[in-house]
């Protein structure tokens, strides 16, 4: 039988009306002669208790222990899930990652997938289940030990099982009926976007527009997945939703598709860095060792011998990069005056596959940010995006002015 994946985010599963909610779409897909694999996420809230649990337990938390707790918020609704299915008539039964087994490498709290094995799930659709509801978010590294794959790895677990068991979609059910020209909440003139391509999707993503975890929408593209984002909260059918989908399926291309933001950055500066090759080396090489992700760069003209080196970095991140810096001058590695940093930066981002062949795009958008008066600190650009760094109190203005700027009220 033809496979389909479904996956039900927080917000979708929050409590036993809304579990029992999503289970009746999974009932009418069986009924459709789907077998049908469900990925559901932990109930809205309950990932960022558990995480909270474990950061008041223990600062500089054991990840492996943290793995431990926060991936059990999934085991609850796959359980309640696989409950409610069979209270319908349908036969299903729940799989925590480690049951799959879905391999993951060792990276804890941020693990990739490795392998997804399919013979446990194949032998069970075999006798006659028809519902394989996976707990998402999970899996198992090579020592033996639970791993989760990062916030929102939900998604991610969706689009593994989706390539893994060749299915002929992957459908993301979550409270938005599908992905926006910006995020609905902060913009009420945000307009559905019928189809995106993967490569705007995947910009976005990374850029923060959380719908979809960045990963999903790579393996998604590598594994030419059929991916679709839609609304659990209302009717939906074949037609629903966004497709995430090749650039040469869209008809009708924006030069902007979307604005993007990312609200926790932080702005970090060395100050009086002795300028000579290698010191960006030598700065960067610690940062990244320390666990720091680094985004935007920039280096300053360099006077007398001495430069400054800006960098961003999300904000929970500025003590490791401090203390990183710190040691790096203490072992003589380099030299500074001070860092600074400052916490109250927020980056917003246009992006569009259009914007390879038309110009202007960076000039409307620094113009529609002037008219506000909001201040550039950093500006990053590539084939396909332009990002920058503006004031955290300014970022939701920001987003406003740029989706009016491109007119996005009118796109399709
Ligand atoms: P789930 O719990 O279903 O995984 P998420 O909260 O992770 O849902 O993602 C859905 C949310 O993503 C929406 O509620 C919306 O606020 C946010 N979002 C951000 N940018 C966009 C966008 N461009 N289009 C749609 N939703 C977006
Ligand atoms: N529950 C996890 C999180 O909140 C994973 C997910 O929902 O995708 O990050
Ligand atoms: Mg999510």
């Amino acid at each position: 039988m033809p496979v389909l994946v479904m996956k039900f985010g927080g917000t979708s599963v929050a409590d036993l009306a809304r579990i029992s909610n999503a289970a009746e779409k999974v009932r009418r897909e069986v009924e459709r002669g789907y077998d049908v694999i469900v990925v559901v996420s932990a109930m809205s809230g309950k990932t960022n208790e558990l995480v909270g649990w474990v950061e008041q337990t223990s600062p500089l938390f054991d990840a492996r222990e943290y793995d431990a707790v926060v991936s059990s918020g999934e085991n609850v609704t796959a359980g309640l899930m696989a409950l409610t299915l069979q209270e319908m008539g349908v036969p299903a039964r729940s799989w925590q990652g480690w049951q799959v087994p879905l391999k993951t490498s060792s990276a804890h709290s941020a693990a990739r997938i490795v392998d997804i094995p399919r013979a446990n799930i194949d032998q069970k659709f075999g006798e006659g289940m028809r519902v394989a509801v996976v707990a998402g978010f999970q899996g198992i590294s090579p020592e033996g030990r639970i791993t989760t794959l990062g916030r929102g790895g939900s998604d991610t677990t969706a689009v593994a099982f989706a390539a893994a068991f060749g299915a002929e979609r992957c459908d993301i059910y979550t409270d938005v009926d599908g992905v926006y020209t910006t995020d609905p909440r902060i913009e009420d003139k945000a307009r559905k976007l019928d189809r995106i391509a993967f490569e705007e999707m995947l910009e976005l993503a990374s850029l923060g527009a959380k719908v979809l975890q960045t990963r999903s929408v790579e393996l998604a593209m590598r594994y030419k997945v059929k991916l679709r984002v839609l609304s659990s909260f209302e009717d939906t059918d074949e037609t629903s939703g966004t497709l995430v989908c090749d650039e040469e399926d869209i008809v009708e291309q924006n030069v902007v598709s979307g604005v993007a933001y990312s609200r926790d950055e932080a702005k970090v500066t060395l100050i009086s860095v002795a300028d000579r090759p290698g010191i960006a080396a030598a700065i960067f090489g610690p940062l990244a060792k320390a666990g720091v992700n680094v985004d935007m760069i920039v280096q300053n003209i360099s006077e007398e011998g001495r430069t400054d080196m800006t960098f961003s970095c999300p904000v929970n991140q500025v003590p490791r990069a401090r203390e990183a810096m710190e040691k790096a001058m203490e072992a003589g590695e380099v030299n500074f005056r001070q860092v600074v940093a400052d916490t109250d930066v927020s980056k917003v981002s246009v992006v569009g596959i259009g914007m390879r062949s038309h110009a202007g795009v960076a000039s409307t958008m620094f113009e529609a940010l002037a008219a506000e008066g909001i201040n550039i600190r950093v500006i990053t650009t590539s084939e396909i995006k332009i990002s920058v760094l503006i004031d955290r109190k300014y970022m939701e203005l920001a987003v406003q002015a740029l989706h009016d700027a491109f007119g996005l009220e009118n796109a399709a």
